[in-house]
């Protein structure tokens, strides 16, 4: 493997949806040149689900960042990736996953982050009435936070992107009108979804502290947290629970890893024979 110990001058984003105005500025602060590369990325999956994305997060975030690479003719690749549904164990609430991949087409060096966010602005509601909209509309913050709008779940949105009530107010009544019913929901593409780009924005700080971390054994950057290790002892029995013991921090270029034992004990909320 090709090892490239300094960081590039400039690299490649494949965004449609203004994703550089939060990932530029940290990496300039390194020096890197992030440049839009201006790809279709609709065509690896959309949020609105007219087109379902293929194969894994990973994967279509991956397959973003070689198009833009190629596409600029730049060695380095970048792009995110995110998914939201509801939290898998707190009813009600929803949650977000983020990514954000550094893809060398060269060397096939990666550097991951990944970002959980538990307050997203990710939710919907269907109405049959069209003073039914007001509540909603209030608590996702429009019309900062864009919404779609379709028939039902199954349908294509009937309008996207929507910030304009007059335009909201027509989409709503052409649903109303041919089933009865207007499924509006928050749009998540980055540029219509203020949080949603704040949480790229962390990812991308992420990303430049950790490419600011050479490896201590093959001086390539991107030195971070890799994974973490379960086995917290419980406070009270000592038994090892769920919650994360150690964390490792690892190079993705050669491979070296290094354990960082974490101190404490774990609440016996979280232990499976104190409480299972
Ligand atoms: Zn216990
Ligand atoms: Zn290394």
């Amino acid at each position: 493997m090709i090892l490239h110990t300094s960081l590039p001058s400039a690299v490649a984003l494949g965004t449609m949806h203004g994703k550089e105005a939060a990932i530029a500025p940290p990496l300039a602060a390194l020096g890197i040149t992030l440049r839009r590369a201006d790809i279709d990325t609709d065509r690896f999956g959309t949020f609105a689900g007219d087109v379902a994305r293929a194969g894994t997060m990973l994967e279509a975030a991956r397959a973003k960042a070689r198009l833009a690479a190629n596409t600029l003719g730049l060695d380095v690749g970048l792009a995110s990736e995110g998914a939201y549904g509801p939290h898998p164990y707190i009813p009600f609430l929803p949650l977000g996953q983020e990514m954000l991949i550094w893809h060398n087409t060269l060397t096939g060096h990666e550097i991951i982050e990944t970002l959980t966010d538990d307050r997203p602005v990710f939710d919907q509601q269907t109405i049959t009435d069209p003073a039914d909209a007001d509540a909603f509309l209030s608590r996702i913050g429009f019309p900062a936070t864009a919404v779609t709008v379709q028939a039902a779940p199954s349908v294509m949105p009937a309008a996207k992107g929507v910030t304009g009530r007059a335009t909201l107010d027509t989409a709503i009544a052409d649903c109303l009108a041919t089933t009865g019913s207007a499924l509006l929901q928050t749009d998540m593409r980055a540029h219509m979804n203020p949080r949603r780009m704040e949480v790229i924005g962390d990812l991308a700080q992420r990303l430049a502290q950790r490419l600011a971390t050479p490896c201590p054994d093959c001086a390539a950057p991107g030195f971070g947290r890799l994974r973490g290790v379960p086995g917290l002892p419980c406070r009270d029995c000592g038994i090892e629970t769920g919650m994360i013991a150690a964390d490792i921090h690892g190079c993705t270029a050669c491979g070296s890893e290094t354990i960082r034992t974490r101190a404490g004990e774990a609440d016996p909320a979280h232990c499976p024979y104190c409480n299972p």
